[in-house]
């Protein structure tokens, strides 16, 4: 399998069962991996080593016929092994089995929305109880909050908030380590609402934003604003974002002249100590 087939493999696998149920991958379906592909997805907990294998498939005879595996304990000062026998192959009665053939790793949808989650920056989701889907939980978008969710059509699809972006057109290898291009997630995020659905999403929200006074409104936005450009602007430090916010016309005081906040006022209320 090559490289570039690994990752739509892995999510078209783990999509099979159509609910929520764990995919298990023996070493036969990874042995043309890279092991720096391997170890990357097993680090970033997309898979997990699962107990060995009972049975492998043989390949002594061409009916590809699963085989129990019969492991000898060390005995007599003769080292402990793995062998299988095959009854359609006349040669040889039995084949030593490899401890590495014997692995196996598990996966499943909620362990991809971990990853998922994980890489937005959020808390870890809860498992789901909803088959084929897993809420991976909200981000907040100049637009709102987005709820995300990770969903199997049949293929695996991101859910955000009303958009949706297919997973395996943003998690990808690159140098046989996993990667997710969160920069479209939060771009769909950012996205304008098309319609009026998700009106009720947080009414009581809306009514307490209404209440708020000015002051609370302006340091809400600073607030949103630093996060904003600390996401989009990842290397800026908190000098450097504080003097951009101090910039924009929503930082000034709120009651007398129109004046801008300056950088001293602005650092307390990213403190929350303002
Ligand atoms: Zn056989």
């Amino acid at each position: 399998m090559p490289v570039s087939e690994v990752m739509e493999y892995v999510l078209a696998s783990i999509c099979q069962p159509g609910d929520n149920s764990a995919v298990v991958f023996e070493a036969d379906d990874t042995r043309n991996w890279e092991q720096e592909t391997l170890n990357s997805f097993v680090a970033d907990g997309v898979l997990k080593q699962y107990k060995p294998a009972v049975t492998v498939t043989c390949r002594g005879c061409d009916r590809l016929c699963r085989r129990p595996v019969v492991r000898l304990t060390a005995i007599n000062g003769k080292p402990a092994r793995r062998f299988i026998t095959c009854p359609y192959f006349d040669q040889v009665a039995t084949m030593n089995i490899q401890e590495q053939r014997v692995r196996r790793w598990r996966s499943s949808i909620y362990r991809l929305a971990v990853y998922v989650s994980d890489a937005l920056g959020l808390p870890k989701p809860k498992p789901s109880r909803t088959k084929g889907e897993v809420h991976v939980g909200q981000i907040r978008g100049p637009n709102g909050r987005r709820k995300v969710k990770l969903v199997n059509n049949g293929k695996l699809v991101l859910q955000v908030g009303e958009g949706s972006v297919a997973l395996s057109d943003v998690m990808f290898l690159d140098d046989n380590a996993l990667h997710i291009r969160t920069e479209e997630i939060w771009a769909i995020a950012d996205e304008e609402r098309s319609g009026a659905t998700e009106k009720s999403y947080e009414p009581c929200k809306t009514k307490q934003k209404e209440n708020k006074s000015a002051t609370e409104t302006r340091d809400h936005n600073i607030l949103r604003e630093a996060r904003w450009l600390k996401r989009v602007n990842p290397d800026w430090n908190r000098k450097r974002i504080i003097a951009e916010i101090a910039k924009q016309p929503f930082a000034q005081r709120t009651s007398g002249e129109r004046k801008h906040l300056s950088v001293g006022r602005i650092e307390p209320i990213l403190s929350g100590k303002s």
